[in-house]
């Protein structure tokens, strides 16, 4: 005879009868459970670099030395702070403290900030391709901008409030283009609208819609709990008008650099039964589930125990590219 437990999956402990395994038809997933596991959830975070390019074309320099620059127009109205929240500086003027003459061409401002992204997105993917939006809120903080020319006696301009927050909201499009091992390449794109919030006055600030391209390199850790790491190069203006300004529009192109994960609701139920040992999907009755003995971020159907492998390289069988 021969022993009850070479039948059972666990060793005797609480027997799953084998019959119960291989039944046919089998249920478990469902219509929603199927169109499901095709949408993606992530979250994701990272950091950024932010290219200033303020244009203020139209306006001329004005400098109190010791004092960060204020620019005028031709009214002579002076601006401080005029990054973020332009405000108008209505001290009796000296002549000899103007630098440009307002009007002249080229009067530009650089620097950079940088950014730290926290977003979610969802997208739904088919074939090579996905479409989805999202969601994100980054920390800005914005360095000192440069005058491109005239450096020597234009002094350096500094928000008055140099950090506060982005808001975003996009949709994206892309489509996988190349594997390499476990690691899918997808190309692309990301288009939405931004916000400039906390530090900037939203009243003198318009912003542009903005749009990045980028590479999603991915790595599955199992059907449905995928990480990866996206580089972009993002392009965004804003527009700050002082309350008797004319418009200074600032480029504010970024590069970043962000990491996340996926996750994607599985189509089939995890197995119910506390003792069972199975490792692969399989049915109790005539419904199918997934495994029990996985975590989410392992492969939920590996073809073959991934916790205890049942082949051993034994005698003189040992070819590890094909133990099989
Ligand atoms: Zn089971």
């Amino acid at each position: 005879m021969w022993p009850n437990s070479l039948f059972s999956q666990d060793e005797g402990k609480s027997a799953i009868p084998l019959d119960h395994f291989y039944v046919k038809p089998r249920h478990g997933t469902n219509a929603i459970r199927r169109v499901l596991k095709n949408f993606h959830f992530g979250a994701y975070t990272g950091l950024g670099k932010t290219f200033f390019n303020g244009s203020l074309s139209g306006y001329g320099v004005y400098q109190t030395p010791g004092s960060p620059p204020e620019i005028f127009t031709n009214s002579g109205t002076r601006f401080t702070n005029w990054i973020n929240n332009a405000g108008t500086d209505t001290s009796a003027p000296n002549n000899s403290y103007i630098l440009v003459a307002p009007g002249s061409s080229n009067l530009r401002f650089k620097g950079s900030a940088f950014n730290i992204p926290i977003g979610g997105s969802v997208h739904y993917e088919f074939d090579r391709y996905r479409i989805g939006g999202g969601y994100s809120y980054e920390l800005m903080s914005i360095g000192t901008l440069q005058s491109v020319t005239m450096g020597d006696k234009i002094g350096s301009m500094k928000a008055s409030s140099a950090t506060g927050f982005v808001r975003k909201y996009w949709g994206m499009a892309g489509v996988a283009f190349y594997r390499w091992n476990d690691f899918l390449f997808i190309g692309d794109v990301q288009v939405g609208s931004y916000k400039l919030k906390t530090n900037y006055n939203t009243a003198q600030v318009t912003t542009s819609t903005f749009f990045n391209l980028g590479v999603t390199i991915e790595r599955n850790l199992s059907e449905y709990f995928k990480v990866f790491a996206r580089p972009y190069y993002e392009i965004k203006n804003y527009s700050l008008t002082p309350s008797g300004g004319q418009p200074i529009r600032y480029n504010i192109n970024a590069l970043y650099v962000t990491v996340g994960f996926t996750y994607a609701i599985p189509e089939l139920p995890r197995c119910f039964l506390n003792g069972c040992h199975a490792q692969i999907n399989h049915a109790h009755g005539n419904k199918e589930y997934r495994s029990r003995r996985h975590a989410i971020f392992k492969k939920q159907n590996p073809g073959y125990g991934e916790n205890y492998q049942p082949i051993k390289y034994k005698g003189k069988n040992k070819n590890k590219l094909n133990p099989y």
